[in-house]
């Protein structure tokens, strides 16, 4: 089983001569109009560069960020986007204003090879957001190839990820979201064992779905951040003034009297780093068990939790991390994540690490560059192993005759 079956690769398409849309995750975070981290830049370049490789003329799509008022046009134009690609790729890019003007059709016959088309924020067109038919009717007309490679927006009904392809005869993924399709795949169907899922972050009830999905098929739950509180207290252990999801302890109960009869462990921090007061430089002291008294609050795992955490890491054969393990923004609190970042380094396991957060903290920790894979769609990884269809990818499956 695998979540690619009956969906065409790019490479299995004719691309020469043709004009070919291209959907991507540039959603890139900005400040002040520069870009503060490329990765989702850099996961879009060798299926762009396929595609120019071929001969096509290529269109560009991408979101960027939730504009909403007349003032996001400014500050969400993928104008810094274009230079980057063009930096990176050597082209010159041209940057439509309005995908549904006239100004694609008529531009893209005339390109030469060194050139692409980028379309502005597909989000400042209401049609994007709402499916739009109409949207994906304007675009279908000037385009003669369909490639999804935008797998941090594929668990989205939008307009460009699945009216869209709907209309096109010819259409297909690129290497991004196969690289990741397959990655996730090893996790759901073919673990190496011992399968341990590495989970925090700030809400329980974010991840049930997959701790639901996952629970037959894992070894061992290791669990930090704030999510561990609410588990903690499922097992009336206190946690003094720590982030807490007070109606969600009953399902915590629920999940661990599941995973108890299903003979899994579910280990949880035996110690933390707590303070009185959250501020970045506040005093911080470590508890002696895995009680937090009344007055602290829990902002990071504490050395022996770590080092348990860490042990059944070097142990592994696949760990599946989701989730920091405290308030890793902060530097002071960052070390519990890190030292996970390093354990999973040195581990000969498969490391795969899903979550926008996550892959922020494994970036920051200097680890990045060990492991095995490092998701760039945080809610589509979710989704999907979480057992959902894709939308995305969905709208892309040929029915075997
Ligand atoms: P991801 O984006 O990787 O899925 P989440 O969004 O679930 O991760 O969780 C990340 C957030 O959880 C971070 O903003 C982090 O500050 C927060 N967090 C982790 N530990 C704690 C804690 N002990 N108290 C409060 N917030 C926490
Ligand atoms: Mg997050």
């Amino acid at each position: 089983m695998s979540g690619l079956k009956d969906i065409t690769f790019i490479e299995d398409l004719e691309l020469k001569d043709k004009k070919v849309f291209i959907r991507l995750d540039l959603n890139v975070p900005m400040k002040d109009g520069t870009i503060t981290d490329d990765t989702r830049i850099q996961g879009a370049l060798p299926t762009i560069r396929y595609a120019l490789e071929k001969g096509a003329k290529i269109v560009l799509c991408s979101h960027l960020g939730r504009p909403k008022t007349e003032e996001d046009r400014k500050t969400l134009s993928l104008e810094p986007v274009g230079n980057r690609l063009s930096e990176l790729l050597n082209v010159d890019v041209q940057l439509i204003e309005n995908p549904v003007s006239d100004a694609a059709k008529a531009l893209l016959p005339t390109l030469r090879p060194n050139q692409i088309v980028l379309l502005e924020n597909i989000r400042f067109l209401e049609g994007e957001e709402a499916n739009s038919e109409k949207l994906a009717a304007k675009i279908a007309s000037y385009v003669d190839v369909y490639i999804n490679d935008a797998f941090g927006a594929s668990h989205r009904a939008h307009a460009t990820i699945v009216a869209l392809p709907h209309l096109m005869k010819h259409k297909a993924v690129g290497y991004l979201i196969k690289k990741e399709i397959e990655m996730l795949d090893k996790i759901l169907y073919e673990p190496q064992t011992p399968f341990v899922v590495l989970m925090g972050g700030s809400k329980v009830s974010d991840k049930i779905g997959v701790i639901e999905n996952l629970m037959d098929k894992i070894d061992t739950f290791l669990v930090g951040g704030a999510m561990s509180y609410t588990f903690l207290q499922a097992m009336n252990v206190s946690v003094g003034n720590s982030k807490l999801e007070k109606g969600k302890i009953n399902l915590a109960k629920d999940l661990l009297k599941r995973l108890e009869m299903r003979e899994k462990k579910l280990l949880l921090p035996v110690d933390h780093v707590i303070v009185e007061k959250f501020d970045a430089e506040a005093h911080t002291k470590i508890t002696d068990g895995s009680s937090i008294p009344e007055g602290w609050m829990g902002v990071d795992i504490g050395p022996k939790s770590a080092a348990l955490f860490a042990e059944h890491i070097h142990a592994a054969g696949t760990v599946f991390w989701n989730g920091p393990m405290g308030i890793f923004e902060v530097k002071n609190f960052a070390k519990g994540s890190f030292q996970m970042a390093e354990a999973l380094a040195k581990s000969p396991c498969i490391s795969i690490v899903g979550g926008g957060d996550s892959a922020s903290a494994v970036n920051a920790s200097g680890y990045a560059d060990q492991m095995t894979h490092i998701s760039t769609g945080g809610g589509a990884s979710l989704e999907y192993l979480q057992g959902d269809k894709l939308p995305g990818l969905e709208a892309l499956r040929e029915r075997r005759r």
